[in-house]
């Protein structure tokens, strides 16, 4: 297949014959990439059956895992479900648009292709312009996953939509480097209390102080055993895994620096490639490794918005293994771990 790739400037006026361009395709049933806050997203007609189908073909993604629904303003909750719950409209006011994704009881007019066989949708109206002016001028939602091929780290650059899809998709709409870099933060408002099944940019706090009660479920940092499954049907699968394999090391930092040097040490002796993700006060000192530093430890926005470039680029740099500096879990920094230690499959050593 053909893919057309467009640069956007940023300036909506100036950008809007590509804008125009790409919400034609997603008319005619097209596959368009583009950028959001969070991370860049593969678009299709949330209501044609059939471009979720080639959704899921372009990511090899399993077709039991659903698609979220992209909107443009909060009254389109009332045409994705005949029960939208009154928190819907509650969180809606206080983070829309933004990096939020709720799930809510679906209608029959929500194609079940693009929820995965469930009877719920995920709904979120993202705040990056292109990316809602793109939602208007198709005159349709926009079901979007993330534009990486199922399993690669989600992506945050063009050039990481066009490594794993290019040939495979109608159009790349290339909005540089993206301001987030994880994924939204999905929320559940099918129960009595709203319930995380994804970690995001808007944390669990800040939830809270704006709703009462949110709970976190309970499969997320722990991985699937057992019987707890993540109710989310994306977070049971392998994700944002580099290829060599990935250690966490957690502690002190001084005792995770000692134990960083000494393990990348070791391996680099077995003649082994080796790759070292840290914080900047860590970064100094590693022999024949690696490095790639995320940011100062305690800037977490930072951290998250590099986590994702660096695990490609360690596919790309061929490295044997990974060891990883753990960060602090408040904050986004629950996001940033819930990831991490996906991409770990939660190899984890405490020092
Ligand atoms: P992605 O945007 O690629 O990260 O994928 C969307 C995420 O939303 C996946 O983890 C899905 O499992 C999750 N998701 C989408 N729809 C639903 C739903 N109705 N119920 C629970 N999780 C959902
Ligand atoms: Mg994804």
């Amino acid at each position: 297949m053909n893919t057309i790739i467009e640069k956007i400037s940023g300036d909506i006026n100036s950008d809007q014959p590509v804008l125009q361009k790409a919400a034609q395709i997603i008319c005619d049933g097209g596959l368009v990439a583009f950028p959001t806050e969070t991370v860049y997203g593969l678009g299709g007609d949330a209501f044609d059956a059939q471009a979720a189908g080639r959704i899921y073909a372009a990511k090899g993604r399993p077709s039991d895992n659903p698609l979220i629904v992209h909107i443009a303003n909060i009254g389109d909750l009332d045409t994705l479900s005949d029960k939208v719950p009154d928190m819907a409209y509650r969180l809606a006011d206080m983070f829309w648009p933004g990096p939020l994704t709720m799930i809510i009881p679906k209608n029959s007019k929500v194609p079940s292709t693009v929820t995965g066989g469930l009877d719920t949708v995920a709904v979120r109206l993202p705040s990056h312009p292109a990316a809602r002016r793109l939602i208007e001028l198709s005159g349709t939602y926009i079901a979007a996953p993330s534009a990486n091929l199922s399993g690669r780290p989600s992506p945050t650059k063009a050039s990481h939509v066009i490594e794993d899809l290019f040939g495979r998709i109608d159009m790349i709409i290339d909005g540089g480097d993206i301001e987030i870099g994880l994924e939204s933060t999905i929320v559940d408002l099918t129960g009595d209390v709203p319930v995380i099944l994804r970690p995001g940019f808007v944390t669990q706090e800040a939830l809270k102080k704006a709703v009462g009660n949110v709970l976190l479920d309970p499969a997320l940092m722990t991985g699937v055993s057992g019987d707890v499954r993540p109710k989310a049907p994306g977070m049971k699968y392998r994700h944002y895994a580099p290829r060599a394999e990935l250690i966490v090391i957690e502690g002190r930092p001084s005792a995770v620096s000692e134990r960083l040097r000494s393990m990348a040490a070791e391996a680099v002796l077995q003649g082994r490639k080796v790759g070292v993700m840290v914080s900047e006060e860590l970064s100094h000192g590693f022999d024949n490794a690696e490095v790639i530093c995320l940011g100062r430890r305690n800037n977490e926005e930072e951290i998250a918005k590099h986590l994702f470039d660096a695990l490609r680029q360690f596919d790309e740099m061929q490295v044997d293994i990974i060891f990883a500096e753990a960060f602090s879990q408040e904050g986004i920094g629950q996001a940033v771990m819930n990831r991490m230690l996906k991409a770990a499959g939660h190899r984890i050593i405490k020092v």
